[in-house]
């Protein structure tokens, strides 16, 4: 059995925690155990597990078998040469999965984390991270925020009518946020506690292969994780101080009447969203002819459709050369293709790896040219006691990504399981308005991989804009393999779009083949609905090659 935590109902000939308590534990060094100051059943606990006894604790009738660290296998082992058996750099999403996981394991853990703020710098950050702190979590907020004056306009259609125009407070919003973003944070400070995981505030730096330096103090760490994340970049030119990212976005002071967003990514479009929800008046300036790179050529072009109606304005193939400060306190973003004057310029154009200053170079960690942590399948760098998971290795920077990452690594260190993260089939979301939900295969990449599909498209305006009278549409796109039916891709933007996918990830995680999908019976009256009611596809796409009908006849051996 590989799971770390055997769980059995078999009471017989177990050594009990509660009996072993009662017992005098042969503690040595006397109250602490190798360096740290632990309570006496944690001692007992640590001391039957280095003696390879079973540690068993009772929970809800079941009689839970706590596992050796798995270090006897793989090196994870507790180790009194060390002050921890694993110190994690950067308290984000995968560095506490990682952290409480390891502890849960068995393992001594610390984890280093630069004080809280809402804005993130070399000096600053806070427990839970990014997602937490300056990414899903606020942005989520901001986007539900923004959300009601759709709401607003659509319900007079239903027969609701105000005296007055709904009013929106920006500082009212911005500071419930922080509110909350406070109390996250001392969520996952609790987590960690919880975990007996020990949090070192301070700017973390590596010092040896073994060895980290926090505020002065050095700790000794039979492994070290670096998962200290990524942090938006601006580039350079005449201005570019002048100019806000997305950790400012979400906490200005007020809200702007105009805003000028350059990048054409997720966030930039996210952002875009938010502020013309909430009244602002927003131009986005993307370098390429489209938004969304690397998403379905025709999601691109239907969310761009619908942001239009909605008023963002799009520049297409403009990009920035300069930021001017006006007499009147206004910014004038200059570009390749003219001007425009806004309140505020917002860049969206990238995040890098935050490996500046962390003592990598001193240790011969390996970065790629965007100065990206590299690391094997295993998330270990080149340095063997060194690991890194999350955004600092850049492989895809999504939040349940790096929690998978931080997961397999406790498992492949202390878990006595080695695990390599699967990236296949991650759903993922852009919480524009109206949203996406995207899962698989493009039709463009679709095409390369398996070079016959179906496509199954459908348009439709959803049933709540029929009495409100908006222009809303929703697009939904099946993609199948021709040649085993399975369903490669699912992409879709409309209203609920992420939580559906989320659903129909299962689906095209687990293999099912369209006519499965065809088996499914509807809710109705739903979105959802379409994808397992779209029968006749728009397209059949194929490559009549040599190499489509060999794939077509190992399919058919595989099933026969
Ligand atoms: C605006 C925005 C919106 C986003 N929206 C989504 C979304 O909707 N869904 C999604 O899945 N993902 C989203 N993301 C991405 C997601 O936030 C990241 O992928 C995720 O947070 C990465 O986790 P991580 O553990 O690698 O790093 P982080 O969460 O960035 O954590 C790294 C931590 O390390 C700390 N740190 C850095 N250097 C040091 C040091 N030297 N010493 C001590 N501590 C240090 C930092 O302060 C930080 O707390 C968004 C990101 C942004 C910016």
């Amino acid at each position: 059995m590989t799971m770390a935590m055997g769980i059995t109902k078999s009471v017989g000939s177990v050594l009990c925690l509660r009996t072993a308590l009662n017992r005098c534990p042969p503690l040595s060094p006397s109250s602490s155990f190798f360096g740290q100051r632990r309570s006496k059943a944690q001692c007992w606990g640590i001391w039957m597990r280095t003696q390879g006894i079973a540690v068993f604790t009772q929970r809800n009738g079941y009689m839970i078998r706590a596992m050796g660290t798995g270090a006897e296998n793989n090196g994870g082992s507790i180790d009194s040469e060390y002050d921890y058996d694993l110190v994690a750099i950067g308290a984000g999403s995968g560095g506490v999965r990682a952290a409480r996981f390891a502890a849960q394991f068995g393992a001594r853990v610390a984890i280093c984390e630069l004080p809280f703020a809402t804005i993130s710098s070399d000096e600053t950050g806070g427990v839970g991270g990014t997602c937490v702190l300056r990414g899903c979590v606020p942005k989520k907020l901001l986007v539900y925020a923004s959300s009601f004056s759709h709401d607003f306009d659509s319900s007079q259609g239903f027969g609701w009518s105000y005296d007055t125009e709904p009013v929106h407070d920006w500082k009212t919003l911005i500071s419930n946020k922080n509110v909350e973003l406070k109390r996250l944070t001392g969520v996952y400070k609790s987590l960690l506690q919880k975990s007996n995981v020990t949090l070192l505030e301070g700017r973390g730096k590596i010092v040896d292969a073994h060895t980290i330096e926090v505020k002065g103090k050095r700790y000794g760490a039979k492994h070290i994780l670096v998962s200290v994340g990524g942090r938006a970049t601006v580039p350079k030119m005449p201005g570019s101080e002048l100019v806000i990212t997305s950790d400012e976005a979400l906490d200005l002071p007020s809200r702007p009447n105009k805003i000028c967003i350059v990048g054409g990514g997720y966030i930039a479009l996210e952002f875009a969203a938010i502020f013309r929800g909430l009244g602002t008046e927003v131009h986005v300036f993307v370098r390429q002819p489209k938004v969304l790179r690397g998403f379905d050529e025709e999601i691109r072009d239907f969310v761009t459709q619908q942001m239009s109606t909605q008023g963002v304005v799009f520049h297409f193939g403009e990009s920035p050369t300069a930021i001017e400060k006006n007499s009147d306190r206004s910014l004038t973003l200059v570009t390749t293709n003219g001007s425009e004057r806004a309140d505020t310029v917002m860049f969206a154009t990238g995040r890098a790896p935050n490996t500046k200053n962390l003592g990598l170079e001193s240790v011969g960690v390996k970065l790629s040219k965007q100065g990206a942590i590299e690391v094997d399948e295993y998330s270990q760098t080149n340095v063997d006691s060194i690991w890194a998971i999350g955004d600092v290795t850049n492989r895809m920077n999504l939040t349940p990504v790096a929690l998978m990452e931080g997961m397999a690594l406790a498992k492949t260190i202390f878990g006595n399981e080695p695990t390599k993260p699967d990236y296949s089939f991650i759903p993922s979301a852009v919480f524009t308005q109206p949203p996406i939900g995207t899962v698989g295969y493009t039709e463009e990449k679709a095409i390369e991989e398996f070079g016959d599909i179906d496509v199954y498209t459908s348009s439709f305006r959803p049933m709540k804009v029929t009495l409100s009278g908006l222009p809303e549409k929703t697009f939904v796109k099946i993609i199948v393999d021709a040649t085993t039916d399975k369903v490669v891709g699912i992409h879709m933007c409309g209203d609920g779009s992420p939580e559906i996918m989320q659903g129909f990830a299962v689906a095209v995680k687990a293999g099912l083949t369209k006519k499965q999908f065809d088996s499914t019976v509807g809710i109705h009256p739903t979105s959802a609905e379409e994808l397992v009611t779209m029968r006749t596809p728009t397209r059949e796409i194929r490559r009549k090659s040599d190499q489509s009908q060999a794939k077509k006849e190992e399919a058919v051996s595989s099933t026969a």
